[in-house]
């Protein structure tokens, strides 16, 4: 024992030992904030094209600002679009630039985002957690490793033999990828007024880059103002909206919606929701409005963050998920199978084995009495995408790529333009002679007239132009 902690102490003074070069080399020891700038590229988190495809890919001018005392963060973004034709999701297309804010405190979920995996604020964050060492060999070097805690989440940081941190992981928590891990490297250090500071910053989340930025302007000690978050994730609530007998709206939040069919003997739910605890609100839901029959069917639309965080929680309940059969590998062997440890949820703690049917281009529910067609759309937002169709009530359940929000959005098409992902469900509505006289759009607050979506469509089909930053990838 008293050997164990001998070398357990002996360790930590050699770890400790190691961040001291590091804080010295990098300039951390009397750095209390930063500030730093660049262009390149980011690329949107679980929205890819098909699962198995990169994250969409937008240019972006990008600068941060860090409060180490205060452990805040405020990353600022201007994206443009990078991709022609457009494909994916990340609230493509973008005609305009569209700028965005994400400040981050000690309180908010763990996330790539986090001071603690940054250079300078790993060192910082290792120092006070109690520090273990190790060596490993990352792409043909070996590095020294030093790993702590921040909280439950592990953090392994890279040392090389300058001092310098080439590389950052940690694993967070996401309800469809389970344990995901967050890569960061750093490269290119060069002196910023007595700092080092990485002049190339690459980060990846779940397998696929999120950041990819060549800095060219770092301020130590800038002076920063960054205004902490308004802390708490919205609460997961719903509220039906009856559409016609045995069909209900399911709006609430957080969003987007899910939709509601009652047959003789089951029940049916379409969209699997942006967390585990909205598909839960609206199971509930379904079994108040439609009691005594199983939710025998849920339709999973496609496979983004936003519309698949509560498809585990649909196996649990025991329902036969339907979906596009591009999904089958995805969801067969990562969904299902990958660790939840850090945030175990309902199947973590409930196995069951998962059913699915897999739709290639059509898939017709019905029981007599009353008829759910379900069609895959082609189109550039997702390659897997599913719509649903009433025929009888003529009423269409479309996600993404029809939406209404209720009030312009900053990414709407310039007049006279319309996207081609409207335009794909106006082709496909054509094409397969559908009667729709509304549509129940995902994201949204209510079901709206069909003659919404034709009116849209009434201009040029026209992605954005793509800007010239776009062409040198
Ligand atoms: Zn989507």
């Amino acid at each position: 024992m008293a050997l164990a902690l001998s070398g357990a102490s002996a360790a930590l003074q050699d770890a400790t030992a190691v961040l001291n070069d590091v804080a010295r080399t990098l300039g951390a020891t009397d750095l209390k904030t930063i500030q730093y700038a660049g262009t390149g590229f980011t690329y949107s988190f679980a929205q890819n094209y098909r699962p198995d495809a990169p994250y969409p890919k937008f240019n972006a001018t990008y600068a941060r600002a860090i409060d180490f005392d205060r452990g805040l963060s405020r990353e600022e973004t201007a994206r443009t679009q990078a991709e022609n034709p457009p494909r994916g999701g990340g609230n493509q297309p973008i005609y305009r630039e569209a700028r965005a804010a994400v400040v981050v405190s000690p309180a908010s979920p763990w996330g790539g985002g986090a001071v603690a995996l940054t250079p300078h604020g790993f060192v910082r964050a290792a120092m006070g957690a109690s520090p273990t060492i190790g060596s490993r060999r990352v792409g043909g070097s070996t590095l020294t490793m030093i790993s702590f805690m921040a909280g439950q989440y592990r953090v392994n940081g890279y040392v090389n033999a300058q001092h310098l941190v080439e590389r950052i992981e940690t694993w967070t928590a996401n309800p469809i990828l389970g344990d995901t891990p967050i890569v960061t490297t750093f490269s290119g250090y060069r002196n910023f007024g007595g700092v080092q500071f990485p002049t190339r910053i690459v980060q990846e989340q779940g397998g696929y880059a999120t950041l990819d930025v060549a800095v060219s302007e770092v301020t130590p000690n800038a002076a920063v103002a960054i205004q902490a978050p308004a802390g708490g994730a919205q609460p997961a609530r719903v509220e039906a909206q009856p559409v016609t007998d045995g069909v209900w709206y399911l709006a609430g939040t957080p969003d987007p919606n899910s939709q509601l069919v009652e047959f003789r003997d089951y029940a049916v739910l379409i969209e699997s929701s942006v967390t585990e605890a909205r598909a839960l609100v609206n199971m509930a839901e379904a079994k108040r409005l439609v009691p005594n029959k199983p939710i025998r069917y849920h339709v999973n639309t496609h496979h983004h963050g936003d519309h698949a965080a509560g498809l585990r929680a649909y196996v649990a309940e025991g329902a036969t998920i339907i979906t596009h059969e591009m999904n089958r590998r995805f969801y067969e062997h990562d969904v299902l199978r990958n660790p939840h440890t850090l945030a175990p949820d309902l199947l973590t703690g409930r196995p069951k084995p998962a059913r699915f049917i897999w739709v290639k281009d059509t898939y017709v529910l019905s029981d007599g009495a009353r008829t759910l067609e379900i069609y895959h759309v082609d189109n550039g937002h997702a390659a897997n995408l599913l719509m649903s169709y009433l025929p009888k009530e003529k009423i269409l359940f479309v996600t993404d790529i029809f939406n209404d929000f209720g009030e312009p959005r900053p990414n709407d098409p310039p007049p006279g333009l319309v996207s081609p992902y409207y335009a794909a469900l106006g082709s496909r509505i054509r094409q397969l002679k559908l009667d729709v006289e509304r549509i129940a759009p995902s994201h949204g607050r209510r079901m709206v007239s069909a003659d919404m979506l034709w009116r849209a469509l009434q201009g040029t089909v026209q992605a954005p132009v793509v800007s010239a930053a776009g062409s040198r990838q």
